[in-house]
């Protein structure tokens, strides 16, 4: 693989669904891989230090961060999260497509730091629904759960900063769906700029 690949910004309130759509979505598209992020919340039952996140200390993140190795962060409900810089830049240069689910503000670092990253936010059918599928996965407090309804007001007021929005209503739909986001997103002419530049100085 030569092409540098694709940076994806894939964000969502809380609950809508985004590790329900990537996780099957990454496992049929071996060019496209997941960043794992780097946080200081603790981890729920079932998740895998160096596999759902890298869970580092408060100090470990604020080092990561003086040291320049984060690409974005931000705090969510008083955590840190982040995405370390070193090993999306080594995929990218491999050709691979990367994914980086983040929330708004990161996606807003993101947009500046890298212009030819394409956005996508995901859109739950009804907030009533979002409310219910954050009560239901049963990982949080109702003291967490309603911290996260109110940030995702907040977070939905900004999707019109995103190139795409992916409603997901039906899951089967909507993992379909980002491919074929992506797949128009590498159909753009900033995407194609070395293909199209070298086509035309041999015409
Ligand atoms: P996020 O990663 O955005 O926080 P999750 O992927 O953990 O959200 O999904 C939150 C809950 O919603 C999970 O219990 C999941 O099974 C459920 N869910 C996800 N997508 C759908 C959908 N399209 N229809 C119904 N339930 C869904
Ligand atoms: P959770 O605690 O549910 O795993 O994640 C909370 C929020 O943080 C979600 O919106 C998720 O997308 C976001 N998030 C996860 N990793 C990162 C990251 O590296 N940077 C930023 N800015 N947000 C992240």
């Amino acid at each position: 693989m030569s092409k540098r690949g694709l940076l994806v910004v894939f964000s969502g309130p809380s609950g809508v669904g985004k590790g329900t759509i990537i996780r099957p979505f990454i496992q049929s598209h071996p060019n496209i891989k997941l960043s794992v992020s780097a946080t200081t919340r603790a981890p729920r039952p079932g998740e895998v230090d160096g596999v759902n996140y890298h869970f580092i200390s408060k100090e470990d993140f604020e080092q990561m961060l003086e040291d320049g190795e984060l690409l974005e962060h931000a705090v969510y409900s008083g955590n840190y999260y982040g995405t370390p810089r070193g090993k999306v830049e080594e995929l990218l240069d491999e050709g691979y497509d990367v994914v980086l689910e983040i929330e708004v503000q990161g996606a807003q670092q993101v947009r500046r730091r890298c212009p030819n990253a394409v956005s996508v936010f995901v859109m739950p059918p009804s907030f009533a629904e979002l409310a219910k599928r954050l009560t239901g996965r049963k990982t949080e407090s109702p003291e967490v759960i309603e911290r996260r309804l109110a940030i995702a007001r907040r977070e939905m007021d900004l999707a019109y900063e995103y190139d795409y929005i992916l409603l997901n209503d039906n899951i089967y739909e909507a993992v379909e769906k980002l491919g074929t986001i992506i797949e128009a997103a590498k159909c753009t002419p900033k995407h194609m700029r070395d293909f199209i530049d070298e086509v035309n100085q041999n015409a």
